[in-house]
């Protein structure tokens, strides 16, 4: 019998669970299929399947659909509500609505799993939806256990890798193949900025333009959401009087605050997305936050589809620059009163 097909779009949640599920699927003896990176024919064909007043993620989610419907059998669309034991804290809408939004949009889709993910009850939350799924494709028993088993050590690899400041491509492919990752080279940089935003705009290099490798030619460190451990993240609530309604709102500002409180940097650059709505606050408090912390340098890089690659790239320079004048004065002032 030919192998089920699964269909992965390679952006939104590819970056922070596709090894995960690709242990998982693959243990159930399926073949799971990604579409490409991210290039203009995948933004061009989400901008024309996505409603107009979608974000650029959501529209690139669209993209990726559309690419890829043809070349499976079944496209694995989880509709993104809780992944933590909290109560209140949910996805963005726009992840809520997702499976909705695409069946509304594209024509001439394969079937789709859109099961719910919500993890926030029950004693193995994981578990539960894993046999759910699994039913979906005609599989229980302990094939479905073991599938589980493989998913959360390939997940933890997986993890280790970003928290040792691996980039997600190659640590997703790493932990795939599970084989192990060397650490990022080290050099000696005067200049540490932590880079701060939701997974997909921070890991998919065409949509940000590049701006790791243009951060790597500045001579730059950058530090990330997932570089912070979990436990770590996880204490910088404390910070908020309340936490935010949204997943990874609460993430990235919790990383803003352990780059702030615990981990000194040079400066914090938020990129977001030209319409956020979730963004709208997260920005505007990190900038409070930063302003409040001692005047914590801070760039905010929006992205769209317009978005071009001078103009980054002149953005950043620019912050650099000010962060290297700014520390040579203060070294001046430094040596004169010494
Ligand atoms: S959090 Fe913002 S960028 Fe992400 S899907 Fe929601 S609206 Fe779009």
């Amino acid at each position: 019998m030919a192998q089920l097909k699964i269909g992965f779009p390679r952006t939104l949640f590819y970056f922070l669970y596709y090894p995960f599920w690709y242990a998982f699927f693959t243990e159930l003896g399926c073949e799971v299929v990604t579409s490409l990176p991210t290039t203009q024919y995948s933004l061009d064909l989400g901008v024309e399947e996505a409603v107009n007043d979608a974000c650029l993620p959501i529209k690139l989610y669209h993209g990726h659909v559309a690419e890829l419907k043809e070349q499976v059998d079944v496209m694995f669309m989880p509709r993104m509500v809780k992944v933590r034991k909290m109560e209140t804290e949910v996805f963005c809408p726009k992840f809520l609505g997702l499976p909705d939004m695409v069946r509304n949009s594209i024509a001439g889709l394969p079937r789709i799993i859109d099961e719910r993910v919500d993890l926030s009850k029950g004693l193995l939350p994981r578990w539960e939806l894993c046999q759910k799924i699994a039913k979906q494709l005609e599989q229980k028993g302990f094939v479905v256990w073991r599938a589980y088993r493989r998913a959360q050590k390939c997940q933890e690899k997986f993890k280790e890798y970003l928290a040792r400041g691996i980039g997600a491509q190659e640590a997703i492919d790493a932990a795939i193949e599970g084989r192990s990752c060397r650490d990022p080279q080290e050099f000696t940089t005067d200049i540490n900025l932590a880079i701060l935003g939701y997974p997909y705009l921070i890991y998919d290099s065409f949509v940000n333009v590049g701006l790791f490798e243009k951060l790597g030619r500045l001579g730059i460190k950058p530090w990330t959401v997932e570089m912070v451990l979990p436990n770590r993240l996880e204490a910088q609530a404390k910070y908020l009087p309340k936490s935010l309604f949204w997943h990874f709102s609460n993430r990235t500002m919790r990383a803003a605050f352990y780059y702030l409180h615990e981990q000194r940097v040079d400066g914090i650059v938020h990129v977001t997305a030209f319409g956020c709505g979730p963004d709208a606050m997260v920005d505007k408090l990190m900038e409070l936050e930063a302003k409040n912390s001692g005047r914590m340098p801070f760039l905010t890089l929006s992205l769209d589809e317009q978005t071009g690659e001078a103009g980054i790239y002149t953005r950043i320079e620019a912050f650099v620059d000010m962060l290297r004048l700014r520390r040579k004065k203060h070294e001046n002032i430094v040596s004169h009163h010494g």
